[in-house]
This record gives structure tokens, sequence and C-alpha cells, in this order.
């Protein structure tokens, strides 16, 4: 059955689970610490939301216990987030049928949800996500980049559309951006420019109905890891860095206010593959 517009504001957390950034060892600290992972859960529990996990599958051996632990604590499913974290877009296409092969051997099922690294993705990669039966991609960031990874998708939806390709089709959920100004509204851009910014921005540039909120477990204790990170961006994550779990509090309270429904990526993508009125973008539109 398809239904017309999107007639509610749906918000869905997603957390990229990688290994800590820059860290060559592979650690993912939520999950060597109980005291980080409980923290987290408990703000999961205490505000009854549901978290997507985007899991970078290399890492699913290493981390299989508590991948699980997490799965019977709070609600939580899983995309994927790349075989191993490979930005290069030459590997693009064995990044995706390396980490199906991974999440089936796991999970017993295929994935439905993708990632692409550092929101790195052309037309290529939409077709192998399609090729591989993902019903929907998460990668895109409807905004402009200007550091190494630069890309610009301001020719593109900043709200879910179809992309199409030779008869076939993959749901594209991109992340949340403010309107018109296209500011990324993701846990590392609100810890470095702080709520309040946004909540004067949210006045004149409010955001989309469908919030999709990027986050990453490092995004929790950039601290503990900042000699990993060098230059302004060391300067960027650092900001808010001590109170990163009570901005994420605040951003869940902000969006419940603004009547926003929190749901996993696969609800809504079963919610707008429904509709009728969604945007359609071919994908040679992407480069
Ligand atoms: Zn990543």
């Amino acid at each position: 059955m398809k239904v017309g517009k999107l007639s509610k504001r749906i918000a869905c957390v997603t957390l990229d689970i990688e290994s800590d950034l820059l860290d060559k060892s592979g650690r993912i600290r939520m999950f060597d610490s109980t005291d980080l992972m409980r923290q987290y859960s408990r703000i999961v529990q205490k505000h009854n939301i549901k978290v997507t996990g985007f899991l970078v599958t290399s890492l699913i051996e290493k981390y299989s216990t508590e991948i699980k632990l997490l799965s019977q604590t709070i609600p939580i499913e899983f995309g994927v987030h790349s075989h191993s974290h490979e930005r290069r877009m030459q590997y693009f296409a064995d990044e995706v049928s390396s980490s199906v092969a991974a999440y089936e051997d796991f999970f017993g099922v295929k994935p439905i949800g993708y990632r692409a690294p550092n929101g790195l993705i052309d037309s290529k990669g939409i077709v192998s996500l399609i090729e591989n039966q993902f019903k929907y991609d998460a990668s895109i960031f409807p905004s402009i980049r200007l550091d190494e990874y630069g890309y610009s998708n301001l020719h593109l939806p900043n709200q879910p559309f179809r992309f199409v390709h030779s008869g076939n089709e993959i749901i594209e959920l991109p992340a949340a951006c403010l309107d018109t100004l296209r500011l990324v509204f993701s846990m590392s851009y609100i810890k470095f420019l702080g709520l309040d910014i946004y909540k004067t921005l949210m006045r004149f540039f409010p955001l989309p109905d469908v919030v999709i909120l990027d986050s990453h477990p490092y995004d929790y204790y950039i601290n503990q890891i900042a000699g990993n990170i060098h230059g302004w961006k060391k300067y960027a994550h650092l900001r808010n860095c001590d109170q990163a779990f009570e901005v994420f509090e605040g951003v869940i309270t902000l969006l419940r206010e603004k009547g926003y429904e929190f749901m996993l990526m696969s609800e809504l993508y079963k919610y707008v593959t429904n509709l009728s009125e969604l945007p359609i973008v071919s994908v040679e539109k992407l480069r």
C-alpha cells in the first residue's frame, strides 16, 4: 500500500561501530570498558530510544561478545559500515562483498543497510549495494565536506529518496542536515558547535522531518584518544568532550520535544518505501 507524503517526524540514532579514531590497534574503548558501555546503554534505556549500529564487519570476531551483550541490553539492530573502513574507492565493491559475507556468517541473515566510511560513495558504489541486495543506503551527507575527504552533495535531497539505476532502486536515508544551510547535525558537529548554536539556527533553518543522527563510540570519550588527533581536528573533537553523554541526552530531549518518534533504520526504511511521493534521483547524479 502506498501512502502519500511523510506525515510524521521520525528520528533514528545511528552508531558507526568502528575502531576509535586513528587507533591503529583497532580498539573500541566503549566495548573494552563496561563503564562506558553502561553509561551509553543507560541513556538509551532512560529515554526509551532505539539504536541502529553500522558495523565495520572485520571487527565482529574480536567484539562478538560485546555485540551480543549490547543486543541484550538495549533495542539495537545492525547494518554494515564496510568491512575494514577502507576509504579508497577502488576497493569499494570488495569491501561490500566481504562485509556481506562476514555479516551473514555472524547474524545468519543478509544485511539490509549500508553506510560507507566517511560518507564516501559514488554511483558505482550505489550500484554495488543494489547488486548485493541492500535495501537502503545511509552514506549520503547532503552537505559539503571541506577536509581531505571533500565532497559536495548539495544537489541531493535533504530527506529520504529513491536512487534509481536501470530499473532497480535503493532507498537513500541521508544523514541529518539543517534546512538550506545544510549544516550536518551529527554528534561530532553538535559537540563542536554546541547544542545551543543549533537551537538558534533551527529557528531559521529547521531540521528535516526525518533526522538520522550520525555518531561513533569515540564521540563519547574523545579525550581518551586525543593523542591520535592533530591540527584543527583535535581542537574540534575536544570541544565539549567531557559533556558528550550530556550533549547526547540534550539532543534526544530536543528531538522528543519537537515531536520526533524514534525508530530503527529498518523501520524507517519500511515506512518510507511505501510513500508514493518520495523524490527520485538517478544514481548517475552522484559522482
Ligand atoms: Zn566510519
